[in-house]
C-alpha cells in the first residue's frame, strides 16, 4: 500500500513513522510513505503557498495551484475518472466526516491513498471540489494543521493491513472492532470475548504483578475457566462502553444475555 502526503511541513513526517509498528511495516516494505512539499511546487521567489480569502476575514488560505501541481506530479486521474477503490485522495479537514475504525478498514483496501494536509484558515474549496473523493476529519476539535490527521490514518490504516501486526489476530479483538460470528471459537486457545469487539470497547488487560499497591488482577483470570473468562471479558467491554461510550452500544451486536447484563447495570 501507498501512502502520498502532500505538506508545507515534510520534516513533520521525519519522527511519526520512525518507530513500532508502523516503521516496521515500511522497513518490511508494507507499506510505503512519499512525503511531497508544496513548496517545491511554486513558482515565485517566496515560494508563496498562501494567500488572503477572497470575501475579508482572518487568516491566511492554501492556494490551490501548488496542490494541483504536486497531485500531478503523482500521476493521478482525473478526478471523474479516478478508480476510488485503487487510489484517493483525501482533504484533511475538520469540516470533514468523521474518520472511525470501519473508514480505516475501507481504506485499507485501497492501493493509493494521498493525504492534502491544510495548514493557517485551510485550503482552497476549489480543492476539495476537482481533486479530492472525501473530506475526512479525524474528531470534533480544531487543530493546527492536517499532518497530525494524515499521520492518525496512515497508523490506523497500517496495522490493519496482512503482515503488520505480529498476531493478525490483534486487530481483531480490539475496541471497535466489527462483529464476526467466527471468532466465536477459541482463537490459538485464548478465551475472547464473543464475536469479536462488536464494536464495542475492548475489556481491562492486565499483567504481572499479580498484586500491585495494593490492587489484585481479578481472580478470574489467573483461574483459568475459558468460559468463566469470556463471560468476564464480555462484561467488562459492556460495562465500559455503557460508562465511556454510550453511543455505541445503540450500533452493538448484542444477544439477549448482553442485553440483560446492561438492563443490570443501568439499575444500578
Ligand atoms: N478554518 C478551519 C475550520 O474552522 O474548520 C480550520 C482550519 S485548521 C486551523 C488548519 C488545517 O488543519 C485544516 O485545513 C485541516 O487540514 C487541519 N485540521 C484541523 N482540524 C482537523 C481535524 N479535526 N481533522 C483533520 N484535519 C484537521
Amino acid at each position: 500500500m501507498q501512502f502520498e502526503i502532500l505538506t508545507i511541513f515534510p520534516e513533520f513526517f521525519t519522527s511519526p513513522f520512525r518507530h513500532g509498528v508502523l516503521a516496521r511495516a515500511i522497513d518490511g516494505g508494507i507499506v510505503k510513505v512519499g512525503v511531497h512539499d508544496l513548496r517545491a511546487f511554486t513558482h515565485d521567489r517566496h515560494r508563496t503557498v498562501d494567500d488572503r480569502p477572497f470575501g475579508g476575514g482572518e487568516g491566511m488560505v492554501l492556494k490551490p495551484e501548488p496542490i494541483f501541481e504536486a497531485a500531478q506530479s503523482l500521476a493521478l486521474a482525473e478526478k471523474s475518472a479516478r478508480d476510488t477503490k485503487r487510489e484517493t485522495v483525501i482533504l484533511l479537514s475538520a469540516q470533514g466526516k468523521r474518520f472511525t475504525q470501519s473508514v480505516a478498514q475501507e481504506l485499507a483496501g485501497i492501493e493509493r491513498v494521498v493525504f492534502i494536509c491544510g495548514r493557517y484558515e485551510g485550503v482552497d474549496e476549489r480543492v476539495n471540489e476537482l481533486l479530492c473523493d472525501r473530506e475526512l476529519s479525524i474528531g470534533d476539535y480544531v487543530l493546527s494543521g492536517g499532518e497530525l490527521g494524515a499521520a492518525v490514518i496512515v497508523d490506523t490504516v497500517t496495522r490493519l493491513l496482512p503482515g503488520v501486526l505480529g498476531n493478525a489476530d490483534s486487530s481483531r479483538f480490539e475496541s471497535f472492532g466489527k462483529a464476526d460470528g467466527s471468532l466465536e471459537n477459541l482463537v490459538a486457545d485464548v478465551p475472547r470475548s464473543m464475536h469479536g469487539a462488536g464494536g464495542l470497547l475492548d475489556y481491562p488487560h492486565y499483567t504481572r504483578p499479580p498484586v500491585f499497591r495494593g490492587t489484585a488482577v481479578p481472580e478470574v483470570l489467573a483461574g483459568g475457566d475459558h468460559a468463566a473468562i469470556r463471560k468476564w471479558r464480555r462484561e467488562r467491554q459492556l460495562e465500559k462502553t455503557w460508562r465511556n461510550r454510550p453511543d455505541l452500544l445503540a450500533q452493538a451486536e448484542l444477544s439477549a444475555e448482553d442485553r440483560k447484563f446492561l438492563e443490570r447495570l443501568s439499575l444500578g
